[in-house]
């Protein structure tokens, strides 16, 4: 494949996306060689995620504005779903059993901490619930947090049953993560 560079290249940046093997890169990249119009198309659309997707600035979930849909609407319940990354917000929002704000925990350091008490302040929310993936870890990161912000006077529940422990929530079906939130248990402090 000597005159082949392009296809070469386009295959490697394929396979360092998540999920795509040498096979699947492989048939991508020749189908976009193949498809001239079908190529362009993929360019518009990855240049708009690129130009106009950021991170909202008071819960870290994707948007295309400075605060995401779900901060800047003062109807939703006050209660606070703290999860491990945006695409998670995307499956729990899916599953259509919950209707509080969010908070991306993508590091547990102080400025995050801090991120996460002017949440519950401004918002005044009365219940935070630990959405995160059941594993050991996960387990002790709640009760860290909890730590941290237990004078704030809200409840804190964690999602119960129907996520098995160590399998990530986009391999669990919608109907078991919509349990999972409804039958989330009061954690006792
Ligand atoms: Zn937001």
């Amino acid at each position: 494949m000597k005159d082949l560079h392009s296809i070469q290249h386009l295959i490697e940046a394929f396979e360092e996306l998540p999920s795509i093997g040498r096979k699947s890169a492989t048939r991508l990249a020749l189908s976009l060689a193949k498809d001239k119009f079908k190529a362009l198309k993929l360019i518009n659309a990855i240049e708009e995620v690129v130009t106009n997707v950021k991170t909202c600035e008071v819960c870290g979930n994707f948007s295309e504005h400075e605060i995401c849909n779900i901060c800047d609407d003062p109807n939703r319940d006050k209660m606070l779903a703290i999860v491990e990354s945006p695409k998670d917000i995307m499956l729990i929002e899916e599953s259509g059993s919950y209707h509080g704000y969010y908070f991306v925990l993508s590091h547990l350091d102080d400025e995050h901490i801090q991120k996460l008490r002017d949440i519950i302040k401004n918002k005044k929310i009365k219940e935070i619930i630990f959405a995160f993936p059941p594993s050991v870890e996960s387990e002790a990161r709640s009760l860290y947090l909890e730590d941290k912000l237990k004078d704030l006077n809200v409840e804190f529940s964690q999602i119960a049953q129907g996520v098995p422990t160590g399998v990530h929530f986009e391999n669990v079906d919608m109907n078991s993560l919509a349990k999972a939130i409804k039958l989330r248990f009061k954690m006792n402090s």
